[in-house]
């Protein structure tokens, strides 16, 4: 590993729970249903606090978990069965259902996998139950989609067929260009992970060479391992460099010829760098603290401190998957520090004293900090902007320059110091 300090921490901590990562996943498999079993503070998290409404209808549990089921006075596993099965006759059209726990549930310790294999033997060849936990207590936003794909493993069809296997939600845009990249270098049998559809789960084996689009999903890459498959190493597909050896690695996997890899991707690097210029003229030499919340932090780093000229004070990360990283902690400057897990008072002390120019965080952090007059980018915005590949790595670059901008506008004055 390069010279990054890797330090843990560990107290408070102001991070969303996995259940928010419903709000992108429901996107991506529109046929799957996703059942919080949860109480209203859940259902309130994901209608409102991430700024959505999910359904039309909304798809939660809550009635299961009122404050009766919490003093044990009603058998829950027999509600959410009655809940299930009226959510199932009104909408024939599912046809994967994720029970999705949460800390109520979790702590009256409902049992959601004993729950989901009796409906599956009941609602045989209907629907297929899964389930997975999005509790606040064992999961940070973008785990919710470690356990939904972890989830879905079980179930992939079994295939010796040589493929890629891009494994992550991306934007639907970003994936159908980043495939055709791949086509043209050759690799023909490229599939998604999650697929557009749930029913349409890719098959894996041992000639399975997943490529991760996401740094979250350790639980999901151990699984497919284990069922044969091949990890590549490489870094993520953020920024210019990350998206071209990214790239690079799976053709070296599939034995594609350098010489068209840089046919294919010079011009797009070269594009590409162009669009930069202006974001990196604004963020050159600013400082960046990256507070720990959806496990982008290390990639996003390494991108703006190697492409875009920032200096890094410090990046936290909720979880550090050493293996995952390592190839992405050997591009970062080598003075960079690394804090995994949180603390949130002392690291909002260090973030006061290092007066940083921007700083990641949550939303809950973003309002007090921009009340002190420090520039905040919400992380979640990572999850839901395209942001991966060659080509959009300018976009991502200004979701870092805005606030930038918007704050010399408001401040006229440090506009002139710079
Ligand atoms: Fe809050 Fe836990 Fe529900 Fe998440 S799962 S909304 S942290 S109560």
């Amino acid at each position: 590993m390069s010279g990054a300090t890797l330090l843990k921490e560990s107290g408070p901590r102001e991070v969303f729970c996995g259940l928010t990562s419903i709000v992108w996943l429901h996107r991506r498999m529109p046929d799957a249903f996703f059942l919080v079993v949860g109480s209203r503070t859940c259902a309130h998290l994901i209608q409102s606090a991430a700024g959505v409404m999910i359904f039309a209808e909304p798809r939660f549990g809550t009635a299961i978990l009122e404050e009766r089921d919490l003093a044990g006075l009603a058998d829950a596993h027999d509600e959410l069965n009655r809940v299930v099965k009226n959510l199932l006759a009104r909408r024939p059209e599912i046809k994967t259902l994720f029970l999705v726990g949460s800390c109520p549930s979790e702590v009256i310790k409902i049992d959601l996998s004993r729950v989901a294999e009796n409906l599956n033997i009941e609602l045989k060849g209907q629907v297929t139950v899964l389930n997975y936990s999005g509790s606040g207590i064992e999961t940070t936003f973008t785990q919710g989609e470690d356990g939904a794909l972890k989830a879905l493993i079980p179930i992939m069809p079994k295939s010796d067929k040589k493929k890629l296997l891009l494994v992550g939600t991306l934007a639907n845009a970003v994936e159908d260009r980043l495939i055709s990249i791949f086509n043209r270098l050759g690799i023909d049998n490229v599939e998604s992970f999650p697929p557009r559809q749930s029913t349409e789960l890719p098959s894996i084996g041992p000639e399975t060479k997943v490529l991760l689009t996401q740094p979250y999903l350790t639980d999901t890459a151990r699984e497919l391992k284990s069922k044969g498959a091949e990890i590549i190493e490489a870094p993520f597909p953020l920024g210019v460099t990350g998206s071209t050896l990214w790239i690079q690695a799976a053709a070296d996997s599939f034995g594609i010829e350098k010489t068209l890899v840089d046919t294919i991707l010079n011009p797009l690097i070269a594009r590409a760098k162009q669009a930069l210029t202006p974001h990196v003229e604004k963020l050159s030499g600013k400082k960046l603290f990256l507070l720990p919340e959806s496990q982008l932090e290390i990639p996003l780093a390494r991108f703006l401190s190697n492409e875009c000229g920032m200096e890094i004070v410090e990046i936290g990360t909720p979880y550090l998957n050493r293996d995952l990283m390592k190839v992405e902690i050997d591009l970062l400057p080598p003075d960079c520090r690394i804090v995994e897990g949180q603390h949130v008072e002392k690291q909002l002390d260090r973030v006061r004293d290092s007066s940083p120019d921007l700083v990641v965080c949550g939303m809950g952090l973003a309002n007090p900090l921009e009340a002190e007059g420090i520039s905040t980018k919400w992380s979640i915005e990572m999850v839901f902007s395209p942001i991966h590949g060659i080509d959009q790595a300018s976009d991502l670059a200004e979701l870092f320059s805005r606030p930038l901008h918007r704050h010399d506008i408001l401040n006229p004055k440090s506009l002139t110091a710079n």
